[in-house]
């Protein structure tokens, strides 16, 4: 492409036009928060968190989804390219309970643009945020600051924020936080390995190691 800055105004509004009609993302496509800044990370270390985390046997967090039905979507491309999706989404009926993966700490409720209505978990070890984006809404009495169960009910699987309104899902994400410990800013793990050799919400047994 020509440099902007040696054409014409008009023509490098038309250029602009165009490439924002390229960006625009197609239907059924979907955002949500932000993605963190990089944080340069090895393989091995990823291994050691998925390994971690996938050892506290965490449910999945819609009730009744199994884990053999679950598809890695983790590195698929959101925005027409623009970046990475790094998290797991979970098809479900509007209104079906999401569901803690494990023990921990209600650390944000938070309403965003492309993730609608979101919940952040703080996990045990205050290592790692558990995201759960487009949201129906939260479950009665859930609160920022206050301790939650593994299973427990935070809320309903909607569409809220740019989710396809035909198609709700939970949007399921996990971030490693860095030293500053900043809910909204982690390193991004892949949530399928750990939630595939977790067990399933509604059958622990059957569902181990598939
Ligand atoms: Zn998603």
């Amino acid at each position: 492409m020509l440099p902007l800055g040696s054409t014409p105004f008009f023509t490098r509004v038309l250029l602009l036009v165009a490439v924002a009609a390229a960006t625009i993302p197609v239907r059924g496509s979907e955002t949500t928060v932000t993605p963190p800044a990089p944080v340069a990370r090895s393989s091995a270390e990823q291994q050691d968190d998925i390994a971690r985390l996938t050892a506290r046997r965490p449910v999945i967090p819609v009730q009744g989804a199994q884990a053999k039905n679950l598809i890695d979507s983790f590195i698929q491309s959101r925005d027409g390219g623009a970046r990475a999706h790094e998290a797991l989404d979970i098809p479900a009926t509007r209104g079906a309970p999401v569901i803690a993966v494990e023990d921990g700490r209600i650390v944000k409720l938070f309403l965003s643009k492309p993730g609608g209505i979101t919940l952040y978990q703080l996990d045990p070890s205050g290592q790692y945020i558990y995201f759960y984006g487009h949201l129906d809404r939260y479950a009665d009495g859930i609160t920022e600051g206050m301790a939650v169960k593994r299973g427990q009910i935070l809320g309903y699987v909607g569409s809220s924020g740019n989710a396809d309104p035909n198609a709700p899902h939970l949007h399921f994400a996990i971030f490693k936080l860095g030293p500053e410990k900043r809910w909204w800013k982690g390193a991004p793990i892949n949530p399928y390995p750990v939630l595939r050799g977790g067990a399933s919400s509604e059958n622990p047994d059957l569902n181990k190691g598939n």
